[in-house]
Protein backbone atom coordinates (compact mmCIF):
# COMPACT_ATOMS: atom_id res chain seq x y z
CA UNK A 1 0.00 0.00 0.00
CA UNK A 2 1.18 3.36 -0.49
CA UNK A 3 -0.08 6.77 1.13
CA UNK A 4 1.21 9.96 -0.37
CA UNK A 5 0.88 13.17 2.00
CA UNK A 6 1.50 16.80 1.32
CA UNK A 7 2.21 19.09 3.87
CA UNK A 8 4.30 21.87 4.51
CA UNK A 9 5.51 20.61 7.35
CA UNK A 10 6.76 17.18 5.72
CA UNK A 11 9.11 16.55 8.81
CA UNK A 12 6.39 16.58 11.22
CA UNK A 13 4.58 13.82 9.55
CA UNK A 14 7.65 11.94 8.42
CA UNK A 15 8.84 11.99 11.94
CA UNK A 16 5.83 10.43 13.25
CA UNK A 17 5.36 8.04 10.74
CA UNK A 18 9.36 6.92 10.95
CA UNK A 19 8.20 5.06 14.96
CA UNK A 20 6.28 2.09 15.90
CA UNK A 21 3.83 0.14 13.81
CA UNK A 22 3.98 2.30 10.92
CA UNK A 23 7.93 2.76 11.01
CA UNK A 24 8.08 -1.15 11.17
CA UNK A 25 5.13 -1.27 8.36
CA UNK A 26 7.39 0.56 5.95
CA UNK A 27 10.64 -1.30 7.11
CA UNK A 28 8.80 -4.92 6.29
CA UNK A 29 7.65 -3.51 2.98
CA UNK A 30 4.08 -3.51 3.58
CA UNK A 31 3.94 0.28 3.41
CA UNK A 32 5.17 2.74 0.79
CA UNK A 33 4.85 6.36 2.99
CA UNK A 34 5.66 9.05 0.92
CA UNK A 35 5.87 12.59 2.47
CA UNK A 36 6.47 16.14 -0.01
CA UNK A 37 6.92 19.57 0.57
CA UNK A 38 3.99 21.87 -0.38
CA UNK A 39 6.79 24.24 -1.07
CA UNK A 40 8.99 22.28 -3.19
CA UNK A 41 7.68 23.30 -6.63
CA UNK A 42 7.72 26.98 -5.57
CA UNK A 43 9.29 29.45 -7.75
CA UNK A 44 10.11 32.49 -5.54
CA UNK A 45 12.88 32.97 -3.27
CA UNK A 46 10.53 32.92 -0.06
CA UNK A 47 9.06 30.02 -1.30
CA UNK A 48 5.83 31.34 -1.08
CA UNK A 49 2.65 28.86 -0.70
CA UNK A 50 0.38 31.76 0.89
CA UNK A 51 -1.48 34.82 -0.03
CA UNK A 52 -4.41 36.73 1.37
CA UNK A 53 -7.81 35.84 0.62
CA UNK A 54 -9.99 37.66 -2.31
CA UNK A 55 -13.09 39.64 -0.53
CA UNK A 56 -11.26 40.43 2.67
CA UNK A 57 -10.99 38.71 6.23
CA UNK A 58 -7.99 37.51 8.40
CA UNK A 59 -5.22 35.15 7.64
CA UNK A 60 -3.94 33.47 4.89
CA UNK A 61 -5.09 30.96 2.75
CA UNK A 62 -3.16 28.33 0.42
CA UNK A 63 -2.39 29.27 -2.86
CA UNK A 64 -3.41 27.18 -5.94
CA UNK A 65 -0.05 26.88 -8.05
CA UNK A 66 2.20 25.01 -5.76
CA UNK A 67 -0.08 22.64 -4.76
CA UNK A 68 -1.18 21.63 -8.33
CA UNK A 69 2.23 21.68 -9.45
CA UNK A 70 3.45 19.55 -6.61
CA UNK A 71 0.53 17.13 -7.18
CA UNK A 72 0.98 16.54 -10.84
CA UNK A 73 4.70 16.22 -10.65
CA UNK A 74 4.42 13.37 -8.13
CA UNK A 75 0.95 11.51 -9.75
CA UNK A 76 0.29 10.79 -6.06
CA UNK A 77 -2.28 7.49 -5.65
CA UNK A 78 -5.75 8.62 -6.03
CA UNK A 79 -8.33 9.17 -3.90
CA UNK A 80 -6.78 12.58 -2.82
CA UNK A 81 -8.45 13.76 0.27
CA UNK A 82 -8.22 17.28 0.93
CA UNK A 83 -8.06 17.47 4.74
CA UNK A 84 -10.52 19.53 6.38
CA UNK A 85 -13.34 19.68 9.13
CA UNK A 86 -16.06 20.25 5.87
CA UNK A 87 -15.15 16.44 4.69
CA UNK A 88 -16.75 12.89 5.12
CA UNK A 89 -15.76 11.78 8.68
CA UNK A 90 -13.39 9.32 9.67
CA UNK A 91 -14.47 6.36 11.30
CA UNK A 92 -13.68 2.51 11.43
CA UNK A 93 -15.31 1.81 8.20
CA UNK A 94 -13.76 4.50 6.76
CA UNK A 95 -10.48 3.22 8.29
CA UNK A 96 -11.61 -0.19 6.95
CA UNK A 97 -12.46 0.70 3.24
CA UNK A 98 -9.26 2.41 2.90
CA UNK A 99 -6.99 -0.38 4.46
CA UNK A 100 -8.39 -2.16 1.91
CA UNK A 101 -7.34 -0.60 -1.15
CA UNK A 102 -3.87 -0.42 -3.07
CA UNK A 103 -3.26 3.78 -1.55
CA UNK A 104 -4.40 6.76 -1.54
CA UNK A 105 -2.84 10.73 -0.41
CA UNK A 106 -3.86 13.45 1.83
CA UNK A 107 -3.57 16.96 1.71
CA UNK A 108 -2.90 18.94 4.45
CA UNK A 109 -4.11 22.18 4.71
CA UNK A 110 -3.15 25.34 6.73
CA UNK A 111 -3.68 28.68 7.90
CA UNK A 112 -7.40 29.94 7.13
CA UNK A 113 -7.45 26.55 4.54
CA UNK A 114 -6.81 26.06 1.10
CA UNK A 115 -7.95 27.83 -2.35
CA UNK A 116 -11.05 26.44 -3.02
CA UNK A 117 -10.43 25.20 -6.64
CA UNK A 118 -7.88 22.65 -4.79
CA UNK A 119 -10.76 20.86 -3.66
CA UNK A 120 -13.01 21.49 -6.89
CA UNK A 121 -10.73 20.60 -9.52
CA UNK A 122 -7.46 18.90 -7.82
CA UNK A 123 -8.93 16.74 -5.00
CA UNK A 124 -11.20 13.85 -5.03
CA UNK A 125 -12.61 14.27 -1.83
CA UNK A 126 -12.08 15.90 1.66
CA UNK A 127 -11.80 14.18 4.52
CA UNK A 128 -12.22 15.50 8.58
CA UNK A 129 -10.81 13.51 12.01
CA UNK A 130 -14.10 15.27 13.58
CA UNK A 131 -15.77 18.41 14.64
CA UNK A 132 -13.62 20.79 15.52
CA UNK A 133 -10.49 23.21 14.26
CA UNK A 134 -7.23 22.03 13.96
CA UNK A 135 -4.19 24.50 12.95
CA UNK A 136 -3.56 22.10 10.27
CA UNK A 137 -4.31 18.90 8.36
CA UNK A 138 -0.97 17.58 9.75
CA UNK A 139 -2.37 15.86 13.71
CA UNK A 140 -5.35 15.02 10.69
CA UNK A 141 -3.40 12.74 8.52
CA UNK A 142 -1.18 10.98 11.22
CA UNK A 143 -4.52 10.21 12.80
CA UNK A 144 -5.44 8.65 9.14
CA UNK A 145 -2.39 7.11 9.16
CA UNK A 146 -2.02 5.46 12.35
CA UNK A 147 -5.68 3.95 11.97
CA UNK A 148 -5.18 2.45 8.30
CA UNK A 149 -1.57 1.63 8.73
CA UNK A 150 -2.04 -0.73 11.78
CA UNK A 151 -5.08 -2.40 9.49
CA UNK A 152 -2.97 -3.04 6.53
CA UNK A 153 -3.22 -6.68 6.36
CA UNK A 154 0.24 -7.93 8.79
CA UNK A 155 1.00 -4.66 10.28
CA UNK A 156 -0.52 -5.75 13.30
CA UNK A 157 1.58 -9.14 13.24
CA UNK A 158 -0.98 -11.01 15.29
CA UNK A 159 -4.05 -10.94 12.17
CA UNK A 160 -6.73 -11.80 14.51
CA UNK A 161 -6.09 -8.34 16.79
CA UNK A 162 -7.98 -6.12 14.33
CA UNK A 163 -11.22 -8.57 14.85
CA UNK A 164 -12.40 -8.37 18.52
CA UNK A 165 -11.35 -4.50 19.36
CA UNK A 166 -14.08 -1.40 19.42
CA UNK A 167 -15.97 -0.63 16.18
CA UNK A 168 -15.17 -4.13 14.67
CA UNK A 169 -18.73 -5.36 15.17
CA UNK A 170 -20.36 -2.02 15.89
CA UNK A 171 -19.55 -2.30 19.37
CA UNK A 172 -17.26 -1.17 21.89
CA UNK A 173 -14.40 -3.78 23.51
CA UNK A 174 -14.62 -5.66 26.47
CA UNK A 175 -12.50 -4.76 29.30
CA UNK A 176 -8.78 -5.79 29.34
CA UNK A 177 -6.96 -7.47 32.31
CA UNK A 178 -3.40 -8.37 32.83
CA UNK A 179 -1.35 -9.21 35.82
CA UNK A 180 -1.34 -9.02 38.41
CA UNK A 181 -4.77 -10.94 39.46
CA UNK A 182 -5.38 -8.67 42.34
CA UNK A 183 -3.82 -5.24 42.27
CA UNK A 184 -4.64 -3.06 46.02
CA UNK A 185 -7.09 -5.19 46.54
CA UNK A 186 -9.44 -4.97 42.95
CA UNK A 187 -9.44 -8.19 41.74
CA UNK A 188 -9.74 -9.67 38.19
CA UNK A 189 -13.32 -11.30 36.62
CA UNK A 190 -12.85 -14.90 37.67
CA UNK A 191 -14.40 -15.81 34.95
CA UNK A 192 -10.97 -14.73 32.86
CA UNK A 193 -9.03 -17.09 34.79
CA UNK A 194 -11.37 -20.44 34.86
CA UNK A 195 -9.54 -21.42 31.77
CA UNK A 196 -12.93 -22.18 30.49
CA UNK A 197 -12.99 -20.28 26.98
CA UNK A 198 -16.78 -20.75 26.24
CA UNK A 199 -17.78 -18.80 29.11
CA UNK A 200 -15.01 -16.10 28.36
CA UNK A 201 -15.92 -14.86 24.99
CA UNK A 202 -19.89 -15.01 26.83
CA UNK A 203 -18.48 -13.10 29.08
CA UNK A 204 -16.92 -10.56 26.79
CA UNK A 205 -19.57 -10.44 23.85
CA UNK A 206 -21.86 -9.41 26.99
CA UNK A 207 -19.36 -6.93 28.47
CA UNK A 208 -19.06 -5.56 25.02
CA UNK A 209 -22.83 -5.26 24.50
CA UNK A 210 -23.42 -3.54 28.24
CA UNK A 211 -20.94 -1.28 27.68
CA UNK A 212 -21.87 -0.01 24.31
CA UNK A 213 -25.43 0.43 25.92
CA UNK A 214 -24.27 2.47 28.56
CA UNK A 215 -21.61 4.50 26.42
CA UNK A 216 -22.52 5.14 23.18
CA UNK A 217 -26.47 3.82 23.08
CA UNK A 218 -25.86 5.50 19.13
CA UNK A 219 -23.84 2.17 18.08
CA UNK A 220 -26.53 -0.07 19.05
CA UNK A 221 -29.47 2.09 17.41
CA UNK A 222 -27.17 1.95 14.47
CA UNK A 223 -27.02 -1.22 13.82
CA UNK A 224 -30.54 -1.87 14.38
CA UNK A 225 -31.06 -2.72 17.97
CA UNK A 226 -30.15 -6.08 20.17
CA UNK A 227 -30.62 -9.83 19.21
CA UNK A 228 -33.09 -11.94 21.24
CA UNK A 229 -29.59 -14.24 21.81
CA UNK A 230 -28.01 -10.74 22.46
CA UNK A 231 -30.93 -9.61 25.47
CA UNK A 232 -30.61 -13.13 26.73
CA UNK A 233 -26.69 -13.09 27.12
CA UNK A 234 -26.92 -9.79 28.69
CA UNK A 235 -29.66 -11.33 31.57
CA UNK A 236 -27.77 -13.71 31.99
CA UNK A 237 -24.53 -12.28 32.35
CA UNK A 238 -24.63 -8.60 33.44
CA UNK A 239 -26.69 -7.27 37.02
CA UNK A 240 -29.49 -5.43 35.65
CA UNK A 241 -30.34 -6.88 32.56
CA UNK A 242 -30.28 -5.17 29.16
CA UNK A 243 -31.91 -1.89 29.83
CA UNK A 244 -32.84 -1.05 26.25
N1 LIG B 1 -11.00 28.11 8.07
C1 LIG B 1 -11.24 26.70 8.01
C2 LIG B 1 -10.32 25.93 8.95
C3 LIG B 1 -8.88 25.97 8.56
S1 LIG B 1 -7.90 25.09 9.67
C4 LIG B 1 -12.68 26.42 8.38
O1 LIG B 1 -13.27 27.18 9.12
O2 LIG B 1 -13.22 25.40 7.93
C5 LIG B 1 -6.45 24.83 8.72
C6 LIG B 1 -6.29 23.45 8.15
O3 LIG B 1 -6.30 22.49 9.20
C7 LIG B 1 -7.38 23.00 7.20
O4 LIG B 1 -7.13 23.46 5.88
C8 LIG B 1 -7.30 21.47 7.31
O5 LIG B 1 -6.34 20.95 6.41
C9 LIG B 1 -6.84 21.26 8.74
N2 LIG B 1 -7.95 20.87 9.63
C10 LIG B 1 -8.53 21.65 10.56
N3 LIG B 1 -9.50 20.99 11.22
C11 LIG B 1 -9.53 19.74 10.70
C12 LIG B 1 -10.34 18.58 10.96
N4 LIG B 1 -11.29 18.59 11.88
N5 LIG B 1 -10.10 17.48 10.24
C13 LIG B 1 -9.13 17.47 9.28
N6 LIG B 1 -8.35 18.53 9.00
C14 LIG B 1 -8.54 19.65 9.68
Amino acid sequence: MRIDVFSIFPDMVGAFAAQALLGKAQERGLLDLRVHDLRSETTDVHRTVDDSPFGGGAGMVLMPEPIFAIVEKVQPPRPLFLLGPGGRRLDQGLARELAAGEGFSLLCGRYEGVDARVADELCDGEMSIGDYVLGGGEVAAMVVLEAVGRLVPGAMGNNTSADDESFSDGLLEYPQYTRPAEFRGWEVPSVLRSGDHGRVARWRQAQSLARTIERRPDLIAARGGLTDAERKLLSELVENGPNV
